[in-house]
Formats: structure tokens, C-alpha cells, sequence
């Protein structure tokens, strides 16, 4: 069940699961920081976006004071005041707004920061991750992505969502609560429109999906695969940019966006990630692995429906090129987009590999099926 409520600073709080009927904090609107805008590279045909809010970004404090937790994500928090099973809130310190200030106007090309950015509360319990979520609260999470997607991608006004996580401060999370957060652009970035045309090139020359080509390839190849189930794979990549990068692809062709997948699909999926988390949490004892975490969904192709031949992934990143070492996105990466992985793709899966199986052996409750239904909107007597 979803309750949609509003912080008295007219953000939007979804409360997913229980919800007792207490309010937010009740709190004035704040302005949407002046400076937020976007401006145009001209001679890379990208955006930048100009957030300098983001640099007074809260941290998790160490102590607590006599009133509310130091983990602002906790419940009791400034967030989240009451109870709660999972929770998706609009950011407090956005890089994009569904209403934007009016960008400058200035010697080049600018543009409003348009879209929406998204917190995802995985769990009321401070500690833990994707690993650790029991298997109730790893569906929900799992549902909160479908009904958000969902919902995002409806908007005219989106392009493109980006449902994303980073964890561990090598990849700059400041909060350790486990979360995740979704950004909704109004543009599709360069990235995605490359992959948009590889796909589409590929149509072109072969008459056949790129994708289903990749799963098949990554099916056959023993050294690089880690873990599959009916409905997804779970390898290194084949030119994988990061030394323990790992993708956990659809294999079904019309899996395109979280929306698409079947019940057994998303339960799947949850058996999927939790192993690689699992895996990242066991390579190196006692200090999981950081990584940024990126679920690629179908933007739209030209045609306008989502891109026919993009397989849904959900992509792992680590920032390591050993297990205790971090690996610096230097020149030729940053500057020539030119990866150079220090280790062997193979050398690095059977590193992985390793760890892949649970040595405890435990048994867990299965998946359950969690629909998220839509209850009414409770409005806050602060907003009109
Ligand atoms: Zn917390
Ligand atoms: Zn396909």
C-alpha cells in the first residue's frame, strides 16, 4: 500500500507499507536554490548541470543528540517523523525540480533543471544493504523501483529515469542508511543515446536484437558468468569498464523497463542482485566492496515507444581495481572515455566467482509477491 503525503515544505513523501496517520514535520517552503540550472557544453552536445546546493548536503553524525537520530534517514527522523516499512521522498537538496528557477541568461546556451529527484528508504534499520534486506522488505524494494519507474516514465515532461544507488563513501554516499535515489531527466544523456544507437545501427546491418545477442554471449561464457536464473544473468561483461564490474541483465526480449517484468521476472531480479551484493560484501571481509549501482531502462527511440531491442540491467560499479585498492577515473577515462581496466575481465569473475556461493549455506524465506496499490492522498494542512 502507498499513502502519499507531503513535507510541510510541499516535497512529495510516498510511505509504502504501514503508515500510522501522523503528519510530516510541518516545516515553511523553501526556495528552490537560485543558482540551479542547466547549461550546454556546445562541443560535446551535453548538458551540465549546475547544482552548487549539493555541497551542503547533510552527513551521518557519529553521536546523537537528546532529540531526533543522528541518521536523518532513521525513523524519528527530520525525513521521516513516524514509522515507517519503506519510503520514497522528493530530495531536500535536488539537482533537478519539477518546477525550476528561470535559468540565467548568459553568453551560451542554458536551460531550467527540469525533472525530479527521488530518495528510496530500502528499510527503517540503520544498518545493512540489498544483501541484508530480509526477503519481505527486498520485494518492496523491488516493487517501489516498478511503481516509481512506472510512474516517472508516464510523465511528458521525462525523458529519461535513472533509478540508481551508491554505496560506501569511496563512491561519495554520505549517509550509510540503506537507500537508493531515482533522478527523471528531461533530456536523454549521451550515454544512453550512444546505446540507443548501437542497438538501432545494429537492427539496421543485422535485423536482430544487439541485447539477446550480449545475454547469449555471456550464457556461453563460463569464465565470465557468476550466477543465472531463468529469467536473468549475472556477469562480469565482456569489456566491463571496472575491474569487478558486474550487470545483471534481462534475458527476455521485451523486458525493457521495470514496468515490463512479470511477478517471477521481479522475484528473480531480487534473488539476482542480492547475490552480487552478497558477493561484494564477502570479497573483502569486514569492509564491503563500494559501488555505484545503475538500472538501465529503455529511453525512448526515436520512434517514441522504448527502445525495442534494450534488455533491462541493473550495472555494478566498484570503484576498485583491488580489493584494496581504489582505482582513479584519470585522464584517458575522463578525457578520451577510453576505459583501461587494470585487470583481465576473466581474472577478475573467477576473483568474484570465489565468493559467489554462501559458505553458511543458510536457507531464507523465498521472495514474496508485493504489489504496491495506490491508497488515497493524505493532504498536508500546511498545503493548499
Ligand atoms: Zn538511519
Ligand atoms: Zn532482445
Amino acid at each position: 500500500m502507498r499513502t502519499d503525503l507531503r513535507h510541510g515544505d510541499g516535497r512529495r513523501l510516498f510511505v509504502y507499507g504501514r503508515y500510522d496517520g501522523q503528519q510530516p514535520p510541518s516545516s515553511l517552503p523553501e526556495e528552490g536554490p537560485p543558482e540551479l540550472h542547466l547549461r550546454h557544453d556546445a562541443l560535446t552536445d551535453r548538458w551540465v548541470a549546475i547544482s552548487p546546493a549539493r555541497n551542503t548536503r547533510p552527513q551521518s553524525r557519529a553521536g546523537h543528540d537528546d532529540t531526533a537520530p543522528a541518521c536523518p534517514l532513521c525513523p524519528g527522523g527530520p525525513e521521516l517523523a513516524f514509522p515507517y516499512d519503506a519510503a520514497v521522498f522528493e530530495n531536500r537538496f535536488p539537482t533537478l525540480l519539477p518546477s525550476p528557477p528561470r535559468p540565467p541568461q548568459l553568453e551560451g546556451p542554458t536551460a531550467p533543471s527540469q525533472g525530479r529527484c527521488e530518495v528510496v528508504l530500502y528499510t527503517p534499520t540503520h544498518e545493512g544493504s540489498l544483501a541484508t534486506l530480509t526477503s519481505q522488505e527486498l520485494a518492496q524494494v523491488v516493487a517501489i523501483w516498478t511503481d516509481r519507474s512506472r510512474e516517472l516514465w508516464s510523465d511528458p515532461t521525462h525523458a529519461y529515469v535513472l533509478i540508481f544507488e551508491n554505496r560506501g563513501e569511496d563512491v561519495g554516499a554520505t549517509l550509510s542508511h540503506p537507500h537508493g535515489q531515482i533522478y527523471a531527466l528531461d533530456h536523454i544523456p549521451a550515454l544512453a543515446r550512444a546505446r540507443v544507437h548501437a542497438l538501432e545501427a545494429h537492427r539496421d546491418r543485422h535485423g536482430s536484437c544487439l541485447t539477446c545477442e550480449v545475454v547469449q554471449r555471456d550464457e556461453g561464457a563460463k569464465q565470465r558468468i557468476l550466477a543465472e536464473n531463468d529469467s536473468f544473468t549475472v556477469a562480469v561483461p565482456f569489456a566491463a569498464n571496472w575491474p569487478y564490474e558486474i550487470h545483471v541483465r534481462a534475458k527476455r526480449h521485451g523486458a525493457h523497463r521495470m514496468s515490463d517484468l512479470t511477478v517471477t521476472e521481479r522475484h528473480d531480479l531480487a534473488m539476482a542482485l542480492r547475490t552480487v551484493v552478497r558477493i561484494y560484501d564477502r570479497f573483502r571481509p569486514g569492509h564491503p566492496l563500494a559501488y555505484m549501482m545503475v538500472c538501465q531502462e529503455a529511453p525512448a527511440s526515436a520512434s517514441g515507444g522504448p527502445a525495442g531491442d534494450w534488455h533491462l540491467s541493473f550495472e555494478f560499479l566498484p570503484p576498485n581495481r583491488a580489493s584494496d585498492k581504489l582505482k582513479v577515473r584519470a585522464s584517458v577515462e575522463t578525457a578520451a572515455g577510453l576505459f583501461i581496466n587494470d585487470t583481465v575481465p576473466e581474472v577478475s569473475a573467477a576473483q568474484l566467482a570465489a565468493v559467489s556461493t554462501d559458505p553458511e549455506g543458510a536457507v531464507e524465506a523465498p521472495i514474496p509477491d508485493v504489489e504496491v496499490a495506490l491508497a488515497a492522498s493524505v493532504s498536508h494542512p500546511d498545503v493548499s
